[in-house]
């Protein structure tokens, strides 16, 4: 009898994708659709891979992210969500969730996901003005958006995430206000609100190199975050971590696991795993990844054992994201210390520059920690 004493994560990389946006900088792929069948033929290797090592877990959240795994034949999620039932012992409440694109999903694609377990949606809207959608590179209308959300609710998906982009070049506040009330006008179960980073390598990137784009100027970028704090805490999202807001009970169970520096299994190209105390992450290239797969069964690579110190800082780094902060009981719980002993010089600095407070056996940010979040991750490294 399988041992169900502790939970893991599982998160599922699909590198494809329909168009390449101006500002992405993840693992994706436009021309590389050949490599799909192999690419999930390997998967299936790799998750019977990990088979038996998962021996002794209970999987309560499993992750298919991208890329744009929507975009590729419902056939092949099908194909690997078999797979991982037939390999893991998948708890049946599992929060099972699937990144998808507008554009990107018809009635049949819907109705197969809720039929293979997938219970949770995450629609990449970012924008809710064409032209910015367009200006962002983005491959759909706003109009494929609202189409896809009345689908996914046909289909009967309670659980939708709705990921937004703010500063965007060009953006003004009442586009952002604007983007706001439509998405929540749908009625998502949760939003994701991030500022637009320009990284380099992208095409935002090479365009702020040639002096091509204005970045949104710092004092806009907070004034567009603290509106959509402020916006959906009064639409009824609780603001549960920095970027992120949900109805009552709709927190990202597999992102919480992330915050609560708690173990996952990464399969498929590039994905980070943290298993048994060992952080390691598969080969970035979907090619090499494949290569590895065949070769030896899995991609894994980098392993690095993460030492008690090391892993209470990330747990302090990961866990301060949270708005709720970080509870005294529960490090202690997990470490066997106190919180307030170990990091005294740290709660110490970041409690007199007024990033975070502390109260009741807790830490947390305060407003301005939240605008200056980098600095109070910086602390715990
Ligand atoms: S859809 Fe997502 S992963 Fe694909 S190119 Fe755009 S930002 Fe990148």
């Amino acid at each position: 009898m399988k041992n169900k004493s502790k939970n893991i994560g599982i998160y599922i990389h699909i590198p494809f994708c329909v168009s390449k946006c101006y500002y992405c900088d993840f693992n994706s792929y436009v021309d590389k659709q050949e490599l799909i069948p192999s690419y999930f033929n390997v998967l299936e290797h790799e998750i019977s891979y990990y088979s038996g090592k998962l021996q002794g877990y209970s999987v309560d959240s499993i992750f298919i992210g991208g890329g744009t795994p929507s975009s590729v034949d419902s056939f092949h999620i099908a194909r690997v969500m078999e797979c991982c039932h037939g390999s893991f012992n998948i708890d049946e409440k599992a929060e099972i969730s699937i990144e998808s694109n507008p554009g990107t999903l018809t009635c049949e694609k819907l109705s197969l996901y809720r039929g293979i377990g997938i219970n949770r949606l995450s629609i990449g809207l970012q924008a809710w003005q064409n032209k910015h959608l367009k200006q962002l590179g983005r491959s759909h209308f706003r109009e494929d958006f609202v189409e896809n959300m009345e689908l996914a609710g046909k289909a009967g998906f309670e659980n939708i995430n709705v990921d937004l982009i703010f500063a965007v070049p060009g953006q003004i506040m009442d586009d952002w206000i604007q983007t706001i009330a439509g998405v929540v006008e749908l009625k998502p179960s949760h939003i994701s609100c991030y500022s637009l980073k320009i990284e380099e390598g992208t095409v935002f990137g090479d365009m702020l190199e040639k002096g091509a784009i204005n970045p949104a100027d710092d004092e806009l970028d907070r004034k567009m975050y603290w509106f959509a704090i402020d916006n959906l805490k009064w639409q009824g999202f609780e603001h549960y971590e920095i970027s992120n807001f949900a109805k009552p009970g709709s927190r990202c169970a597999h992102n919480l696991k992330y915050w609560h520096a708690q173990e996952y299994l990464g399969l498929g190209a590039g994905a980070h795993s943290y298993l048994n105390g060992v952080r390691f992450e598969n080969e970035y290239l979907p090619e090499k990844y494949i290569e590895a797969v065949q070769a030896k069964g899995c991609a894994a690579g980098n392993m690095r054992e993460i030492g008690k110190k090391e892993t209470m800082n990330e747990y302090m780094m990961l866990g301060i994201r949270l708005i709720e902060g970080i509870k005294s009981d529960s490090f202690r719980h997990r470490f066997g210390e106190d919180m307030f002993a170990v990091y005294e010089e740290e709660i110490d600095r970041l409690q007199k520059k007024g990033l975070i407070e502390a109260k009741a056996g807790s830490i947390s940010l305060t407003a301005v920690g939240l605008d200056f979040a980098n600095q109070v991750f910086m602390e715990f490294v």
